[in-house]
């Protein structure tokens, strides 16, 4: 049976590759997105189809969708600190927040099942390592990235009172760093940043002295772990990590990048952000026992398919 699902932030990296997949996978997919982050070019092929309708909406602001739904997968957020802080915090915690609202009564309306795309960030300056869910985070509630935190941590506190006291069916998944086709060469994040400047020539910015830790999972592990984590008909609602455990640190990271890309660029060190976490690493064996579920491309894999994406978008 076809199920009807709505994707709000379709157009971005995430919900562009999930919306390519539902299509392939024969469900019928309306596409929200306000462009603010995402683009249209990212679902170009899909405008054809018809079982895709994009919609141009901010989840800020109610959607009556005119379809009953199935399915809703909530990923509108900017993700990138350089485009959710600053003159942007303020719209970043309202999209969290107002914007899961939103999409819970839709979910209620329509006795729809409703996924919420939460964030490592919930566990802030980690005290704990590797993060297991169970770990309440160490975030600063004042700080720059707060927005997005507190605001993400905000929804997850929203999906798990509409499930108690309105009996919404609730998915609840936690996104490690996650890179690969479809992520904007101006997103600002450390990926798409050293890839794009070792392919023009430029500087590779390392923030700090890049001993700091992250987890790259490639796009198309997420999104299997999503789709399961969504179908999963035993009822578990999460919170569940969705990351690739190997970590790196960002100085290895700029090394892997230029031992794959011929380049005269050079290494270059930059203030680091406040607040950027220190180190970052998901336990995932809860998605292994409940969805079967472990990522299965390795960095150096995803990198040569990032690097090849990037090639084509930018010309190099
Ligand atoms: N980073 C960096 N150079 C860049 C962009 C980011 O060294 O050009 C660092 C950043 O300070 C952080 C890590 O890389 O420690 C990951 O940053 P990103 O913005 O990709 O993700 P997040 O901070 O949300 O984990």
């Amino acid at each position: 049976m076809m199920k009807t699902i709505l994707v709000t932030g379709g157009t971005g990296f995430v919900g562009s590759n999930l919306c390519h997949r539902l299509i392939a996978d024969g469900e019928r997919v309306i596409c929200l997105d306000n462009n603010y982050t995402g683009s249209l070019e990212n679902v170009q092929d899909l405008m054809g189809n018809p079982r895709f309708t994009f919609v141009e909406h901010d989840v800020i602001e109610p959607y009556d969708c005119p379809e009953k739904l199935d399915r809703i997968y909530n990923l509108a957020c900017p993700a990138s600190p350089p485009f959710y802080q600053g003159d942007k915090s303020i719209f970043t915690t309202k999209t969290c927040v107002f914007g899961i609202i939103n999409m819970l009564e839709l979910a209620k309306r329509d006795g729809a099942r409703i996924m919420q795309s939460s964030t490592s960030e919930v566990y802030g300056e980690p005290l704990v390592h590797p993060q297991v869910e169970s770990y309440r985070g160490n975030v600063n509630p004042i700080g720059i990235r707060a927005c997005y935190d507190e605001g993400k941590r905000c929804a997850e506190s929203l999906m798990f009172d509409y499930h108690r006291h309105e009996g919404v069916d609730i998915r609840v998944i936690r996104i490690f760093n996650t890179y690969g086709p479809m992520m904007n060469p101006e997103d600002g994040r450390v990926v798409s940043n050293f890839i794009c400047q070792a392919l023009r020539g430029e500087d590779i910015t390392i923030y700090g002295e890049g001993q700091q830790t992250r987890s790259f999972q490639y796009i198309d592990d997420l999104i299997e772990g999503m789709v399961r984590m969504m179908e999963n008909e035993v009822g578990f609602t999460g919170p569940v990590n969705l990351g690739n455990p190997g970590e790196f640190t960002i100085r290895q990271l700029a090394e892997q990048v230029l031992a794959k890309i011929p380049t005269t660029s050079k290494l270059v060190h930059r203030p680091l952000p406040s607040d950027d976490p220190t180190q970052r690493r998901p336990e995932i064996s809860l998605a292994a026992e409940k969805l079967g579920w472990a990522p299965s491309i390795p960095l150096a894999e995803g990198l040569d398919r990032t690097i090849d994406y990037f090639r084509r978008k930018i010309g190099k």
